[in-house]
């Protein structure tokens, strides 16, 4: 018989109550109620998982980031970027704070127009628009950002078709710091690109050019680059005075500013590492105040941000459906949303509580979703307290993109709630059912 090799046992010790680096640690932090609703009533009256809005959080963080921006810039225009969270009802309240349309596709052009936002308030970005997209975006008088010089051509040739006029922007990719960086969209700065865009533009008899646009990326950490970006465009807008005698009329800085979530990876919690919004509105409004461009001429600066303004109203509330130990004695629980619910955390380490008193005993612990996938795994590792199968848990900060990139995949999507100003609450996107999910199935055998 072969001699089994010898192992020296572990003691891990239990860190309860024992002060760390930063002093005694904290006790866990629970979530029991959203906007003082109690998170065990949402799974009574809508199941388990359902998603949460609260539309106070999002009028109150729309409200601090245009504050930061109107006290430090004279004319500023939000657009919301569609693609962040395009739910009819979160858009709505969007609007009605004074929010124009950010769109990336003819699917999204269509939704704003379909809740009635003026054609002429919507910014048309991305690199798909086809020759049906452009013509409706010219008919509704929207602001047209070109990506590439092929989509620059069938503008001219379309327009040339329709003896109609359409409102342009560029949009350009530049160094501001941030690598790698995203020089896939649009035309480049440093090399001459845009500039020569320009140039073809004022050329081109049907195309007014009104605005020069950058989006430097997402979640952007470093205010500064917003800083750097804004001096670029500055210069381009002073060039094309300088050439054409024409002050072009807006500035947009795309979106990216970085939302609390913290990234996999960082060492410190998010919420306390991401510049504020004044932060980010000090280093924009620095760069074309202090330009060469003359006061009477500054250009409307827009903002298309998406994650920050949505990301702190979202919870998903889900249930415990099993404790479970793996073969190494490693604690694990299953509940029942999953990646397919949760796209964004394969970038964050999201923040998972318990909704109700827990015990001081904490242990390293996997939380997995409830998909038959292996790469389900919501939490890899969390420091975490007791919790009893059917148990509800809470997860936040999930506003920006969960609800657009989420994947009906084995199990139905779960009901979306919106707690309105009054604290009431409303189904803003039903569950699915098989209904829905089979009735754009065509079975050919039947
Ligand atoms: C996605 C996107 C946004 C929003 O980005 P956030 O990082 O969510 O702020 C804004 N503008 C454009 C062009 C985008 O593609």
């Amino acid at each position: 018989m072969k001699k089994s090799t010898y192992e020296k046992p572990i003691i891990s010790k239990i860190t309860t109550g024992v002060p760390g680096k930063f002093g005694l640690s904290t006790k866990q932090k629970i979530i029991a109620e959203i906007d003082s609703i109690p998170v065990a009533k949402f799974v009574e009256e809508f199941g388990s998982p359902v998603f949460v809005f609260s539309e106070k959080k999002i009028r109150e963080t729309y409200n601090d980031a245009k504050r930061a921006f109107e006290t430090r810039y004279p004319k500023v225009q939000f657009a919301w970027s569609y693609k962040t969270n395009y739910l009819d009802a979160v858009c709505s309240i969007f609007h009605d704070e004074g929010a124009w349309a950010e769109v990336v596709s003819g699917f999204e052009f269509e939704k704003a127009l379909s809740l009635g936002v003026n054609g002429a308030n919507i910014l048309y970005n991305g690199p798909e628009k086809s020759k049906q997209d452009l013509m409706l975006a010219i008919d509704h008088n929207a602001s047209i950002h070109i990506d590439h010089f092929d989509e620059l051509y069938l503008l001219i040739e379309t327009t040339r078709k329709m003896n109609k006029k359409a409102r342009v922007a560029i949009r350009i990719n530049l160094d501001a710091g941030i690598y790698p960086m995203w020089d896939r969209f649009g035309f480049n700065y440093e090399n001459g690109e845009a500039w020569n865009a320009i140039n073809r533009i004022m050329l081109a008899e049907n195309l007014e050019l009104i605005g020069l646009h950058t989006h430097i990326g997402t979640y952007i950490m470093t205010a500064s680059a917003y800083g750097i970006a804004a001096s670029k465009l500055s210069n381009l807008m002073i060039a094309t005075h300088r050439k054409f005698d024409y002050w072009l009329k807006y500035i947009d800085l795309g979106g990216g500013f970085a939302s609390k979530n913290t990234l996999k990876g960082a060492y410190m919690p998010g919420s306390e590492t991401c510049p504020s919004f004044d932060d980010y509105a000090e280093a924009i409004s620095n760069a074309i105040i202090s330009s060469e461009i003359p006061h009477e001429n500054l250009p409307v600066l827009f903002l298309e941000t998406g994650r920050a303004l949505i990301d702190d109203a979202g919870y998903l509330i889900t249930s415990v459906l099993a404790n479970k130990r793996s073969t190494t004695g490693r604690k694990t629980l299953v509940i029942d949303a999953g990646v397919n619910l949760l796209f964004t955390s394969f970038w964050y380490n999201l923040g998972v509580f318990p909704s109700r008193e827990v015990t001081d005993f904490m242990e390293d612990t996997t939380i997995y979703g409830p998909l038959c996938m292996n790469i389900d795994v919501v939490r890899e590792a969390i420091n975490f307290p007791q919790i009893k199968t059917g148990d509800q848990l809470v997860i936040e900060r999930v506003g920006a993109y969960n609800v657009t990139q989420w994947m009906q995949f084995i199990t139905y999507r779960p009901n979306v709630v919106l707690i309105d100003l009054e604290g009431k609450t409303h189904i803003i996107r039903k569950k699915e059912n098989l209904e829905t999910i089979k009735k754009n199935e065509f079975n050919p055998k039947k």
